[in-house]
């Protein structure tokens, strides 16, 4: 085999899906809704299936034409740039293969690439596939007064990140609203924006939860700040963006000398996605795009909806003691307390959540071993379900 496929053959995912399948464990593990999409998105996918045969048939390479009109213009307006749709979009098989074209594209043998810990754990494979090198700069929760910590306490340090800038450094791959934690980058952001430009790096922004912001925090988009345009490569996903996440359609936006190269590495690896999902997406952001601000608008009723649904979760947490639960683990296999108390869970208790020291690097995976990621885009019925997992247990 190819030593490529060294070192990056674990995976989470994988890893966490079968053991609750396995198990059938209530599944607040991998993050997908088990509700369905909005009514208008369905019906735009059914209506493409029986919309005749080119439907069925191959479209353009780089993004179904409807589709990255759309996108253009529903982006244009929020990043306060003109995007082209022929060069400055390119639609991919979801955001994991914007972000494998990134790298592909962008990262040289022996580059470096500053990732912002925790992160969603498929960068730092991506980064060794393409040769370069990973290096890590942790958001750090600000020292516990008691009081549960929320993911804007966990705080990136400007004199740490700017320590890890070298001559090799060629990017920096940022997650706002940040997977795991939800926090969402604000302030930062200028702050890795002159970083980035003092040291002529490039930003690969990842956004695919943009809609899910709650309490009144707002997304800011790194590509809208004075300078980044020309070095930014936001990604996307319809399947985060309409509930959808089976589809597998997402994008990169960049300045087109950037999504010319990122081109040629998806030409001759996938060559297109799926054309009726992509016509779907469209329908979706051309609806979106005309009762955007209203309460109408799904990116308004989604994180609404969420929004009840993460407190319906915390407040089962806090109040059978997430403390006490998490202490609990003791199992003597080598592997981090996260690991080995999220199996316990899902085969003994039937609940099946994620650790999250498997979105760290190993050097720093160690120090985060005892949280563990409860995913609340689920059913009512479903975070029930795990509230009586919890409370019998308690
Ligand atoms: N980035 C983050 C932060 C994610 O959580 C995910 C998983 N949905 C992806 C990228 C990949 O998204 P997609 O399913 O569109 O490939
Ligand atoms: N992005 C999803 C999550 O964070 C799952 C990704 C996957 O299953 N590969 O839960």
């Amino acid at each position: 085999h190819a030593s490529r496929t060294d070192g990056v053959d674990k995976n989470v995912w994988v890893e966490f899906t079968q053991l609750a399948a396995d198990y059938k464990a209530v599944n607040l593990g991998q993050g997908f809704p088990d509700f369905s999409p909005p009514k208008f998105i369905q019906e735009a996918f059914c209506k493409a299936v029986s919309g005749g045969p080119i439907m069925h048939q191959y479209t353009r390479a780089f993004g179904h034409p409807p589709l990255v009109r759309s996108l253009a213009k529903f982006f244009s307006r929020i990043v306060g740039h003109e995007i082209d749709p022929l060069e400055d979009i390119l639609v991919t098989v979801g955001a994991y293969q914007a972000l494998f074209c990134a790298f592909q594209a962008l990262v040289n043998e022996g580059d470096e690439v500053i990732i912002v810990e925790p992160f969603f754990d498929c960068y730092q494979p991506m980064v060794k596939m393409a040769g370069g090198k990973a290096v890590y700069v942790p958001l750090r929760p600000k020292a516990a007064s008691g009081a549960v910590l929320s993911s804007g306490d966990w705080v990136l340090s400007a004199e740490e990140l700017a320590s890890k800038f070298t001559p090799r450094t060629k990017a920096v791959v940022i997650n706002t609203p940040n997977n795991p934690i939800g926090k969402v980058s604000t302030e930062e952001l200028q702050m890795i924006a002159d970083l980035c430009i003092k040291h002529d790096a490039l930003c690969i922004s990842d956004e695919v939860y943009e809609w899910l912001t709650y309490d009144g925090a707002k997304h800011v988009k790194i590509a809208s700040l004075p300078g980044m345009w020309e070095r930014t490569i936001t990604v996307g996903s319809a399947g985060k963006t309409f509930s959808a996440t089976g589809w597998k359609v997402g994008w990169a936006i960049s300045s087109g000398h950037i999504v010319k190269h990122m081109k040629t590495i998806h030409q001759n690896t996938v060559y297109h996605c799926a054309t009726a999902a992509q016509e779907a997406v469209a329908q979706g952001f051309e609806r979106e795009y005309e009762v955007f601000g209203s309460p109408e608008s799904y990116f308004q009723q989604l994180p609404a909806m969420l929004h009840l649904k993460r407190n319906k979760l915390a407040s089962c947490l806090e109040s059978v003691g997430l403390q006490p639960i998490i202490t609990c683990a003791s199992s003597s296999v080598d592997e981090p307390n996260d690991f080995r108390f999220v199996k316990w869970l899902t085969k003994e208790k039937g609940l099946a959540t994620i650790p999250v020291s498997a979105f760290y690097s190993p050097e720093h995976s160690k120090e985060f071993d005892k949280y563990i990621r409860f995913c609340f885009v689920k059913e009512d019925s479903t975070l029930d379900a795990a509230e009586d997992i919890l409370r019998k247990w308690s």
